[in-house]
């Protein structure tokens, strides 16, 4: 059995390991994700939140309620929020009670500015799908340009950019464009749920957007928030050999979760719906083929809760170091 001493072989490795050692306090990342709402003021095409009918759930409007609500997230262990929708800016007075009781950072697509006069030090993430034409096409209106206008030079501000096989010619401009905003970006990999023709990856594909990810991710070190073994671990679907899917998924709710023999899986997660009753099946939608799942966020934690299987090499655990230093920075448990 190796010690960390013998696998951890570089300094950038070493500075990365301490700082989430150190992150990783009492109770270590404890995360899950909240639907704010049910509305938002986009219909964006290939939008799970709306084709899976997970806006039909009663929608809780009682800030007392979310408030009590919160407390009990908190004694379950949760210390970050990841608060999406729906359109988190169309609630504010409910960003308002989440804000001041515990941590969290708010998804957004852009177009109604969460005001930092308000949330001071909020994390946003804006979700976006590609360069303005693309977004146009795909949201009704270029909310590229109206979100780089609304959060430029924001440092407490990222790009969430779903990647299609249709837009990877795109990536080199978009991150220029979003580093010119003075704003940061992470990549992440469209999911056909709803089978688009045209829209499946193909292997040629993935070798492609794996190249130029790579190749962002060192042009623009300080813009791109990433990960070489996460670009792999993506368009490979493959972890140490193992496939992803449904018997290897990190983000399932703890819930509902009865697979046997369990997974390793982020501890205590859940995905509620803006009810604040309503469990998600996992952190996107239960319409979703496992089989095709390229969820971002979902590849980080499968990567990060497979630690030990990362202990065998000093590269396989230097890769383990980086995409949890990655994970880290997006939620705020480290500085970016
Ligand atoms: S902005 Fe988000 S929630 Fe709204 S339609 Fe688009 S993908 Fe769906
Ligand atoms: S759809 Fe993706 S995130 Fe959801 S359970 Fe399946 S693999 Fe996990």
């Amino acid at each position: 059995m190796l010690t960390i001493k013998d696998l951890i072989q570089d300094p950038d490795t070493q500075k990365k390991y301490d700082d989430i050692k150190n992150m990783a306090g009492l109770k270590g990342m404890r995360s899950s994700i909240y639907d704010v709402n049910n509305s938002c003021n986009l219909r964006c095409k290939g939008c799970f939140y709306f084709s899976s009918d997970q806006h039909k759930v009663d929608d809780e409007k009682d800030l007392g309620k979310l408030k009590a609500f919160i407390e009990k997230e908190k004694e379950r262990g949760v210390n970050y929020a990841i608060l999406i929708g729906g359109e988190p800016s169309l609630s504010l007075d409910r960003l308002d009670v989440w804000y001041a009781n515990i941590k969290c950072s708010s998804a957004t697509n852009g177009v109604k500015k969460i005001s930092r006069e308000r949330f001071p030090s909020m994390r946003v993430g804006i979700s976006l799908w590609g360069d303005e034409e693309y977004e146009k096409e795909l949201r009704g209106i270029n909310t590229f340009k109206i979100s780089r206008d609304n959060y430029r030079d924001d440092p407490n501000v990222y790009y969430l950019y779903t990647i299609t096989p249709r837009s990877i010619d795109q990536i080199p401009t978009v991150t220029q464009k979003i580093e010119d905003a003075g704003l940061r970006v992470h990549y992440q990999l469209f999911s056909n749920d709803q089978h688009v023709s045209g829209f499946d990856w193909s292997d040629a594909d993935y070798q492609r957007v794996r190249d130029v990810m790579d190749e962002q991710l060192e042009l623009r070190p300080q813009v791109v928030v990433s990960s070489k073994y996460y670009h792999q671990v993506l368009t490979t679907q493959t972890l140490l050999g193992r496939p992803f899917g449904w018997m290897e998924c990190p983000s399932v709710s703890q819930a509902v979760d009865d697979r046997q023999p369990q997974p390793k899986r982020l501890a205590g997660f859940n995905s509620f719906a803006s009810d604040l009753a309503t469990i998600h099946r996992c952190c996107t939608s239960v319409t979703r083929d496992c089989a095709t799942c390229h969820d971002g966020a979902a590849t980080m934690s499968w990567i990060m809760v497979n630690k030990r299987d990362h202990m065998q090499s000093p590269t396989d655990f230097a890769n383990w170091v980086d995409v949890t230093h990655m994970f880290a920075k997006l939620y705020e448990y480290v500085p970016w």
